[in-house]
């Protein structure tokens, strides 16, 4: 699936293949810290095609509990993460941030991973008050 994407401000814009069946939730506590959220959405672009059509990225570099450098790209005017990657040579797989895929309403995650860290309310959100507007 093609999808074309932007941060807040829009001086990022970019677009790229994704599997819209490999859509994930994590509740890693890295992503509750980097999203500012109770957990993030990504979407897996096929190897190779993430392709940025506007701006320059600001890329934080993380280590993760396995060691693992991960290179965090977001927009350095606004400040919107746009995905993760690893630090390997060649066609690399990103992980998107859901939220800045302009095509986001189509895409329905299948799988959480880190379950472990999940916030503890998560499961009663259902029941919370809605209100349409804030
Ligand atoms: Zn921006
Ligand atoms: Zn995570």
């Amino acid at each position: 699936m093609k999808i074309e994407g932007a941060c807040h401000c829009g001086y990022i814009t970019y677009e790229a293949e994704i599997d819209p069946e490999k859509v994930g939730i994590c509740h890693c506590t890295d992503c509750q810290t980097l999203s500012g959220s109770a957990f993030r959405t990504l979407a897996f672009t096929r190897e190779g095609t993430f392709k940025l059509l506007s701006g320059e990225l600001k890329i934080y570099v993380k280590t993760g509990e396995s060691g693992a450098q991960r290179p965090q790209s977001f927009c350095p005017e606004c400040g919107t993460p746009i995905y993760s990657t690893s630090i390997d040579d060649g066609p690399k797989v990103h992980s998107l941030r859901a939220g800045t895929i302009r095509q986001r309403d189509q895409l329905v995650p299948r799988v959480q991973f880190w379950t472990r860290s999940e916030q503890s309310w998560l499961p009663q959100l259902p029941s919370f008050p809605k209100i349409e507007k804030q």
